[in-house]
């Protein structure tokens, strides 16, 4: 298998021993990092003899990064990888995967919309033997209802595609066995849409349910543009399903084309020659000119997407990293 061309296990190898990791990308949480450390600790240290935090911080712009180091002061269990630039919050889980040595590792957000409370029932069912626990949303009461229907549009649309199921309302917030993650590190490609990753490794996996707060401060940098491109991302990165529909469509089409020549060809040798036609020319000059563009976009989707593949870049870059390696 050939593996990802930077990883920062090799550079950086995380020498402190942790039973749990808790990966948390950042990106402008400031305003959420007091209140989020003081709700995670405790929980972990009611239930692990050793932990890691590894807070990502994905570039960003707002003082999260001395926020983060002012807490390691206080805490060496938390540790921070800060990335050299905003690479998303999928690469900044990657990396945080990466790094990650627990026997069990949980991603989560900083914004506390993931209950860091549930972390006790994770490690119950992992206890159980249960190599995957995700978060299952019992209600979505926090987001708005636009949100809501376009996520069950999205869901549906990806399992109907796929078959490969991703449960629904499951964000990254869950807790994997190492064998998951190392599982995961694995897998070469740069398209990191975490959801459809998740599932592709399989495992034991169960769910455990929980309501989802509000954002406990900060704003959500996830706007409906960012939504639809993620979408893209993850039906192209586990689907062929709309590459194909085009030889059905072009079959069906032509098809059609064939009756309705065989039509006219009969009504000119029954009514003779007739001109006009100009309308219906035109109809089916633009139809099919539409249809033929649609089909090259889809194309061009996944073709703009093996391109990133074959260019081999790296999937995040380092800057800096403190408590890892040799580094701090
Ligand atoms: N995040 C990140 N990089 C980004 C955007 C977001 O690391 O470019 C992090 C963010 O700090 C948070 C998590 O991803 O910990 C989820 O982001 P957010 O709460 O904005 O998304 P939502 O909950 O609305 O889906
Ligand atoms: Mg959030």
């Amino acid at each position: 298998m050939q593996p990802r061309p930077y990883d920062i296990a090799q550079d950086r190898p995380n020498q402190e021993a942790a039973a749990i990791s808790v990966v948390v990308p950042m990106y402008n949480e400031v305003s959420v990092l007091d209140t989020f450390f003081a709700r995670v600790e405790p929980v972990l240290e009611a239930v692990a003899d050793s932990y890691e935090i590894l807070c990502v911080n994905d570039g960003s712009r707002d003082g999260t990064l001395p926020a983060l180091l002012n807490h390691r002061a206080r805490n060496p269990r938390i540790k921070v990888i800060d990335l050299a630039r905003n690479f998303g919050k999928e690469q900044a889980l990657t990396a945080g995967l990466d790094a990650a040595i627990g026997d069990a590792v949980i991603p989560m957000d900083a914004d506390l919309q993931d209950p860091p409370e549930l972390i006790a029932d994770f490690i119950g069912k992992w206890r159980e033997g249960f190599d995957v626990v995700y978060g299952v949303r019992r209600s979505r009461d926090s987001d708005s209802p636009v949100k809501r229907a376009t996520a069950r549009l999205f869901y549906r649309l990806f399992n109907r595609l796929t078959a490969l199921p991703i449960p629904e309302n499951t964000g990254d917030f869950r807790l994997m066995d190492r064998r998951v993650v190392e599982a995961l590190r694995n897998l070469p490609e740069r398209n990191r849409f975490m959801k459809g990753l998740f599932s592709w490794v399989g495992f034991r996996q169960t769910g455990v349910d929980y309501d989802r707060e509000a954002r406990a401060a900060g704003s959500s940098t996830w706007n409906y543009w960012r939504l639809w491109n993620f979408a893209l991302d993850g039906i192209t990165g586990f689907s062929t399903v709309p590459l194909r529909l085009w030889s059905y469509a072009g079959a069906v089409v032509a098809l059609a084309a064939f009756v309705y020549a065989a039509f006219l060809i009969i009504r000119t040798l029954v009514l003779g020659v007739d001109v006009p036609g100009y309308a219906s020319l035109m109809v089916v000059i633009l139809f099919l000119g539409g249809v033929q563009l649609i089909s090259l976009g889809v194309i061009g989707e996944y073709l703009g997407r093996l391109y990133h593949e074959a260019k081999q870049r790296p999937t995040y870059l380092v800057g800096r990293t403190y408590g890892l390696g040799e580094d701090d």
